[in-house]
């Protein structure tokens, strides 16, 4: 095992040079023509706007950013956020981390991601609906928000409401376009939206966990074994992606949270929480502080370090790093969160042997279904629309034989009570998005795992989850003769 380096002699690399770091380990076992890889590996272009915005009276001047990694599809795909620590070094890791998810997953994209350097929480609505349509603005003028060049999607800080505004925006820009509302995913459903978007990614992460414990030899590398019932989680940010991901496997799947991580400290109970009453909590009260039913630590690190089987950073990046990862107890990490685990606290738990699932692969139900909306936004048909009678018909053709045989057989055999009205209802958009999210996620699993259990230099699944996606970025690239 190797010992953890001193984080006062190793400097914990940036973001940025973390994704690089991990890029490079992967890139170094393969067999990438001279060239290709640093072309691979490095940003596009990064474009800085600076824009000024009336409110309250005064001109408050506002700083974004839209990084392309990628362009060897598009159009290019990625989130914007909206939080006070954006920076370049950010948005170029984050836009770097696209282009690998969507090769993960087979989302036919390249790699961007956009940022505004804002506290969303300290203007009004109305006052951030100006803020975000003037940078909408700015970046659509420059081709930077365009159904078939750049098309942004929610992050932290960011949601439906801020889509709609940015969709709206591009449309009154582009008023002849007819396929204007693929602009930006992640839209309210009568904005242009699709069924499923908003718990997209925390249930990626449910369809992740349940992928990997499909296979036992996997779950024992975690040192764990049996299912996800009663598993003990840890949840870190109980926001989009947290919330959904530890609801999902709370009331489905029979998980206990046992810990709930916030800005404004932790929530822990060895017995479980119940993540509706915390969320309605944080929702009344801005806070998980004050929470009757659990001890409340006003330093939510302590509680990230505290002995559970699956830890879910859901919140922000770096958050275990040089200088808390000998501390940490989980057996496994799902990286909800885009660059939650360091580069290297990364090899140090690796060494470990603490199971970690990257971040590319655990939160790429986002973009899956950001896909699956782009696709419905270009096709202008909801999923569904033309088969669900027909397949009900179907359904039916059958039913009435089997009802047949039922009063045929008598005692003997007889329908299970529901079976007519579960079989007879025809899959809804809904169901659809499940059913594509949760194929996909298999995939992309079966696919890194592929690896991780067939070459000896391949010890983890991140390293694993590099060398699947570089391999068919670089397989773009060649097609097209570069
Ligand atoms: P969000 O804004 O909905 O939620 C973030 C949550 O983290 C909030 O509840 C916030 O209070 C909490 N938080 C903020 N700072 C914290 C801190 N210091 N400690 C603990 N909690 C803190 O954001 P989100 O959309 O859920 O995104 C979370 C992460 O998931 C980000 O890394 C984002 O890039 C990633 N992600 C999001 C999506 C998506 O579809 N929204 C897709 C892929 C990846």
């Amino acid at each position: 095992m190797t010992t953890m380096p001193d984080p006062k002699v190793i400097k914990e690399p940036s973001f940025r040079e973390s994704v690089d770091l991990m890029f490079n380990r992967a890139a170094a076992l393969m067999d990438l023509p001279p060239g290709l890889e640093e072309k691979i590996r490095v940003c596009n272009s990064t474009y800085t706007v600076r824009f000024g915005v009336r409110l309250r009276g005064q001109i408050h001047t506002f700083t974004g950013y839209r990084s392309v990694h990628s362009e060897h599809m598009e159009p290019v795909k990625g989130g914007i956020r909206f939080a006070t620590s954006v920076n370049q070094n950010e948005v170029e890791a984050l836009a770097a981390l696209m282009t690998y998810k969507c090769a993960l997953v087979e989302a036919p994209f390249g790699g961007s991601k956009g940022g505004l350097c804002i506290d969303p929480r300290a203007w009004e609505e109305d006052e951030l609906e100006r803020i975000t349509r003037r940078f909408a603005y700015e970046l659509a003028k420059r081709d930077l928000i365009n159904p078939s060049q750049n098309v942004p999607a929610p992050d932290m800080g960011t949601g439906e409401r801020e889509m709609a505004w940015i969709a709206d925006q591009y449309k009154r820009m582009n008023t002849t376009d007819i396929n204007a509302q693929a602009c930006v995913t992640g839209k309210p459903l009568h904005a242009g939206g699709i069924a499923g978007r908003v718990e997209a990614t925390g249930r990626g992460v449910q369809y992740a966990l349940k992928e990997f414990f499909r296979h036992p030899e996997d779950v024992a590398a975690a040192h764990l074994d049996g299912t996800l019932d009663g598993k003990r989680v840890i949840v870190q940010g109980l926001g989009n992606v947290g919330y959904h991901a530890a609801s999902f496997l709370q009331y489905e799947d029979g998980a206990k949270i046992i810990g709930i991580i916030e800005r404004d400290g932790a929530l822990f109970d060895p017995r479980g929480l119940d993540v509706d009453t915390v969320r309605a909590w944080i929702a009344k009260h801005g806070g998980v502080t004050g929470y009757p039913d659990a001890t409340h630590s006003a330093d939510g690190g302590t509680v990230l370090e505290e002995d559970c089987d699956i830890l879910i950073p859901a919140a922000l990046e770096g958050v275990i790093n040089l200088s808390n990862a000998t501390r940490i107890k989980a057996r496994m990490i799902v990286e909800a969160a885009n660059g939650p685990v360091t580069a290297g606290a990364d090899e140090y738990l690796r060494d470990k042997g603490v199971v970690i699932i990257p971040d590319m692969y655990a939160n790429a139900g986002g973009v899956t279904v950001s896909y699956f909306e782009w696709v419905k936004n270009l096709s202008h048909i909801r999923f569904g629309r033309m088969q669900r009678r027909q397949e009900e018909a179907r359904h039916q053709l059958l039913l009435d034989e089997l009802s047949r045989l039922d009063k045929y057989l008598g005692d003997a055999w007889s329908m299970t009570p529901n079976f007519k009205s579960r079989y007879l209802r025809g899959a809804d958009e809904l169901e659809l998005v499940r059913s594509g999210l949760d194929d996909t996620m298999r995939g992309a699993y079966q696919s890194m795992r592929e690896v991780w259990h067939s070459r000896p230099d391949v010890a983890d699944l991140r390293t694993a989850a590099y060398l699947v996606s570089i391999e068919r970025v670089a397989a773009s690239y060649r097609a097209a003769g570069l």
